[in-house]
């Protein structure tokens, strides 16, 4: 999977996504992150990208001909384009109005081959950038408000990068998990390791015996 990233702030996306499962994931060619720095795509000497919102009030919105351009360009430019001439990108953008992240969209995310992501900052974007069939869905990790959506991105890619398969290795399935199907979308089951005794807490006898059709009921039981 291809996932492009459109942000004011490309730094903050290190750390997060250059370590562990998703840096293995990179490495490994599974998932390519590009990040573009919104910036490059602002207007005259400034570089300008945002202004003040027509009808006044506090705060700077993201102009239309800048977002609308950067979405543009990194389509035009893509050598990925050019290698898969038929693929056409996700195109999404993180905003408290947008769609609940749920586990399902999740799912319904990582079968795509190329995403998009719109990082809002400040007040917001214009929503010409919403109407003018610029992006494909808004999507949003909550209902908060955030100072940008550099870490609801983050949060995206973490959530679908571990649902594509080859990502996580044989002892991280996806199989089993909150939310997922095979649990009928309910909270997992509590887990357990050595020491068997910790302070009087004890792990529960039925784990302990081996009888796998016990621990799978118990385990049932115990989903929320
Ligand atoms: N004025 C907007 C909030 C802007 S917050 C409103 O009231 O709805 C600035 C940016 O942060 C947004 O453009 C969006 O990209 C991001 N953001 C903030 N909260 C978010 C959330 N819960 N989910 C996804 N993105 C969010």
């Amino acid at each position: 999977m291809r996932i492009d990233v459109i942000t004011l702030f490309p730094g903050m996306f290190e750390g997060p996504l250059t370590e562990s499962i998703i840096a293995r994931a990179r490495e490994q060619g599974i998932l390519e992150l590009k990040f573009h720095d919104l910036r490059e795509f602002g207007l005259g000497n400034y570089k300008q990208v945002d202004d003040s919102p027509y009808g006044g009030g506090a705060g700077m919105v993201m102009r239309v001909d800048v977002v609308a351009r950067a979405i543009e360009e990194i389509f035009k430019n893509s050598k990925f384009k050019i290698q898969n001439s038929k693929l056409k990108p996700y195109r999404i953008y993180l905003s408290p109005k947008g769609k609940r992240l749920t586990q399902t969209r999740v799912e319904r995310l990582a079968k795509k081959d190329w995403l998009v992501l719109l990082c809002g900052h400040y007040e917001g974007i214009d929503q010409r950038v919403i109407d003018g069939g610029f992006i494909d869905e808004e999507i949003s990790i909550g209902d908060y408000v955030l100072t940008g959506g550099e870490i609801p991105a983050m949060v995206l890619i973490d959530a679908v990068a571990r649902q594509i398969p080859g990502v996580l290795g044989k002892d991280e399935s996806a199989g089993e998990e909150s939310f997922s199907k095979r649990l009928g979308r309910r909270r997992e089951y509590p887990h357990y390791t050595r020491p068997e005794e910790f302070r009087g807490l004890k792990v529960p006898d039925v784990l302990l015996g081996g009888n796998h059709k016990e621990i799978e009921r118990w385990r049932r039981s115990k989903l929320l």
